[in-house]
């Protein structure tokens, strides 16, 4: 049998294994405690944001930072068209509308452009995806949410190691989402993280994740809250996955090097230019004219790909809405992206491998 080269796979080793044994020898309760909390700050150091609070993925974190900034149903909230589903379901959770931008070509990212074109009296917040770990110009997003007096929430659930002119990404609005989801750069299983520099939006971010307790382990409710709250076990393992941060990103970005200098020479293939010292690519993002067939091909040659998210208006639930607007640059990415092999596993031998496989299929 062929060796099959995946799409993505998760890594722990020795150190995650151990790490559990340990906890669980400790006679820890499991449930969010120290653990998490060590987490949370290595998580605030990393980013350089003043809080961090880790919940129970990045969807619902998205739902809770909403929820935080005041949102109401009915209000709209702006989303990039090419984003993972969850950017536009987080609100709908909560009643509240999405509406949907098209995106620059240089990023993938939200355009101001077309932003501003659909704004109403009931645009209250605009989320920008850094899909991929790329971002366009976080002082112009700021920017342009100041002047139309609107919030912004960072979804930077793909760019744990990402940066924008040395900042890190998730850092410029009000608060910024992660994801520790089995794919993403580091994973606990489930997970997200929320970071903030406010102490206000930090402290109603935790109550709405404890029942909205007063304080710990006291069954008096200031306010309305739930339960998002993350457990010990994920925080031990996400621990372990943070020590392995810095070496994760630095093979990630020389994964993306390779692929880009080796595939340059092949005209069928548009790769989005990328800056390589600000962006750790998640996953390696190329454009074709016809993605499930060159997939189809990767396929029988023993390697996994993905096809990129369809643009949202195109997704069953989005529908109706595209009748108002037509988003073509989401479209077009959206039609035509697959993303090739992109774990931090990879060897370079595996790389030259899909790359070899997609040279035969473009000169055959
Ligand atoms: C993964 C992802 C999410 C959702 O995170 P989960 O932890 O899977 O809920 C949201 N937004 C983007 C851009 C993502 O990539």
């Amino acid at each position: 049998m062929q060796e099959f080269i995946p799409q993505m796979e998760p890594w722990f080793d020795d150190h995650e294994s151990a790490a559990v044994s340990l906890y669980l020898q400790s006679g820890g309760w499991v449930t969010e405690h120290q653990k998490t909390s060590l987490f949370e700050e290595m998580l605030s150091t990393f980013t350089k944001s003043k809080y961090c609070m880790v919940t129970t993925n990045g969807t619902i974190s998205l739902t809770l930072a909403l929820l935080a900034i005041g949102l109401k149903p009915g209000d709209e909230v702006l989303i990039p068209n090419l984003t993972m589903i969850a950017t536009a379901n987080a609100g709908k959770l909560i009643g509240i509308n999405p509406v949907f931008v098209d995106i620059e070509k240089e990023t993938l990212c939200m355009d101001l452009g077309s932003a501003q074109k659909v704004m109403t009296k009931k645009t209250k917040a605009l989320i920008y995806v850094s899909l991929n770990g790329r971002s366009g110009d976080m002082k112009k997003v700021m920017t342009f949410c100041k002047e139309h007096n609107i919030f912004l929430i960072e979804d930077a659930a793909q760019s744990l190691g990402s940066y924008f002119h040395g900042k890190h990404l998730g850092t410029f609005g009000s608060i910024g989402s992660f994801s520790f989801s089995v794919p993403k750069i580091i994973t606990t299983g489930q997970g997200g993280a929320l970071v903030t520099n406010s102490a206000k939006h930090m402290k109603t971010l935790r109550l709405s994740k404890d029942f909205g307790r007063i304080k710990g382990g006291i069954d008096i409710h200031g306010t309305l809250g739930w339960n998002f709250k993350f457990t010990d076990i994920q925080a031990v393992i996400g621990i372990e996955q943070m020590k392995k941060l810095a070496w994760r990103i630095n093979r990630k970005k020389q994964i993306y090097r390779i692929y880009a200098n080796t595939l340059k020479s092949i005209s069928a293939i548009h790769m989005i230019p990328t800056n390589l010292i600000d962006t750790c690519p998640w996953f390696v993002d190329i454009f074709v004219s016809n993605p499930s067939a060159l997939q189809a091909y990767l396929r029988s040659m023993g390697i996994g790909s993905r096809l990129m998210y369809p643009p949202l208006t195109s997704q069953k639930i989005y529908k109706d809405t595209s009748a108002k607007v037509t988003l073509p640059v989401s479209y077009h990415y959206g039609k035509s992206g697959l993303w090739l092999p992109s774990s931090s596993k990879l060897t370079d031998t595996q790389i030259m491998k899909v790359c070899e496989s997609i040279k035969y299929y473009y000169s055959h």
